[in-house]
């Protein structure tokens, strides 16, 4: 498997490159539209061919390159079926199963950081988006979040995945790049040990300011990041 972790070190995000193999085809998850020609060069480069992209929901704090990929490459651009986003070609729902030339990606429905929040779960590992981040969790605080249901999908969908999983969050602001889930349920401080109620507590007192880019980004990704 061709497999490649991005970092956008503007706003500590992680995008994905999936491929089965050389001359395959590719999945790319929560790319950013600084680096689509960053994307495009390293797809020619590994020898694949994108024809998804897919975010894990509508982005607060980047521009998503959905639309700028979808323009280059014609790939299929996807978002769940909650999403307020019109611009997308396909929306997937709980419980999809995509397969990307042989990679086969279940699409989980775990709302809480926003209301169209998914899961991109594989046979080894799961892309988290904001829902669940490694030794934390994603701000439900804005875009229809929601910390009871946060807890609920870490907890009910995420946690119920076997423990050697490994967990590919969407953003990571300490260094961090890959856990389990077994390590997430052992030692996330916001998470382990504690109740429901004790972390619809915690989430509702983080007082984050709002992400810098926030008013640009949001009304931007809605139309896939082109205006
Ligand atoms: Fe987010």
């Amino acid at each position: 498997m061709i497999f490649r972790q991005l970092f956008d070190e503007a706003t500590w995000t992680y995008t994905y490159l999936i491929a089965s193999g050389k001359g395959r085809e590719a999945v790319i998850i929560d790319p950013v539209i600084e680096h689509t020609d960053m994307y495009l060069t390293l797809i020619d480069q590994l020898g694949i061919r994108l024809v998804r992209a897919m975010d894990t929901h509508v982005h607060a704090d980047h521009i998503t390159a959905l639309g700028a990929l979808r323009e280059k490459t014609q790939c299929i651009t996807n978002l769940g079926e909650q999403t307020d986003a019109e611009c997308v070609s396909e929306t997937f729902k709980d419980g999809d199963v995509i397969d990307v030339d042989g990679i086969k990606i279940k699409t989980l429905h775990t709302p809480g950081h926003t209301n169209d929040s998914y899961s991109f779960v594989m046979a080894d590992r799961v892309f988290t988006g904001d829902t669940l981040l490694i030794r934390g969790s994603g701000r439900t605080d804005f875009q229809a979040g929601d910390p009871g249901d946060s807890w609920d999908s870490i907890t009910g969908k995420l946690f119920a995945l076997p423990d050697e999983t490994l967990v590919y969050p969407g953003h990571d602001y300490k260094g961090w790049t890959v856990s389990t889930i077994g390590e997430e349920k052992q030692f996330n401080p916001r998470l382990a040990g504690k109740s429901r109620e004790e972390y619809i507590e915690i989430m509702n007192n983080l007082n984050l300011p709002d992400p810098k880019l926030m008013d640009i980004a949001v009304p931007a990704n809605l139309k896939c990041g082109r205006s």
